[in-house]
């Protein structure tokens, strides 16, 4: 099967290991699920479907109402930020697109670079992406500044409007499950803001360009890899068997910081 839409989740298999990539995505293949990550998943969903529930305008009262756990982490959010994230519109300033789930693409080669921003802001001088993580490690900013979903998402909306990098930036919303009984530190919500600059975009557009005639290259010669057993990456990965790096199932547990590129993300 030919891969056309490149995602950011591509983009990071392919340079976590082009094996993987091709299981998942051009075999096709179920990895065995992990009831920890399907439970961060579903509370994920519900998340997103109430933020987006409330960029339409509809009251979320009644979602709450049956859903105390969100109830409980959205009154974290509102206490915590009563302007609802500092993303009310202002009007000096006023908002040409406003829209959450909002779904771009960019030609690239033979590929499609694709992206869906959970909320998309734009002025004429400004570009706002809102990304809500809703998982509890936070990434150090370094962590978050390098990786692709960051990249890619503000790389493609730098070249699919007239905005110049520098007014660009993109805000990660973290805002995790309550815990059971009282509530903790861990649970308040948190974000982090990244500015864009033309020399990230640059850079940005060097390593798009590596990385996709290395999938050109891995295409044609129908050979995806397996990467090194010294990075480590084998140790967690669900085709561990099937790759002959494991005797058995990899636990999910084995390594106590996932990374930003295997948790809850609502793949598109
Ligand atoms: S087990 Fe290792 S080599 Fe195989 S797909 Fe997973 S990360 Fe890649």
């Amino acid at each position: 099967m030919p891969l056309v839409t490149l995602t950011q989740g591509h983009l990071k298999l392919l340079e976590l290991c082009p094996r993987r990539l091709q299981y998942t995505h051009l075999d096709q293949l179920a990895a065995p699920e992990d009831p920890e990550m399907l439970e961060r998943q579903r509370w994920g969903t519900r998340f997103h479907l109430a933020m987006q529930q409330r960029e339409l305008g509809l009251p979320l009262e009644p979602l709450l109402a049956q859903d105390p756990e969100l109830a409980t982490a959205i009154q974290a959010l509102a206490e915590q930020s009563p302007d609802w994230f500092g993303l009310e519109s202002n009007p000096t300033e006023p908002e040409v697109l406003r829209q959450s789930e909002h779904r771009r693409s960019l030609a690239w080669g033979s590929y499609e670079l694709t992206v869906v921003y959970d909320l998309l802001r734009l002025t004429p001088h400004s570009g706002h992406i809102i990304d809500w993580k809703t998982y509890r490690q936070r990434p150090k900013k370094s962590q978050l500044t390098q990786d692709w979903q960051t990249r890619l998402y503000l790389y493609v909306l730098v070249e699919t409007t007239d905005l110049d990098p520098a007014q660009l930036s993109m805000t990660y919303w973290f805002v995790p499950p309550p815990s059971a009984g009282k509530p903790k530190a861990v649970d308040r919500p948190g974000a982090v803001t990244l500015a864009y600059s033309l020399n990230k975009h640059r850079h940005t557009a060097r390593d798009l360009r590596r990385l996709t005639r290395y999938l050109d290259d891995l295409l044609a010669a129908k050979n995806f890899p397996k990467v090194d057993t010294a990075l480590g990456h084998c140790l967690r990965c669900p085709f561990a068997l099937r790759c002959q790096r494991a005797a058995r199932p990899a636990d999910p547990l084995l390594s106590p910081i996932p990374t930003i590129d295997t948790i809850d993300e609502i793949p598109i």
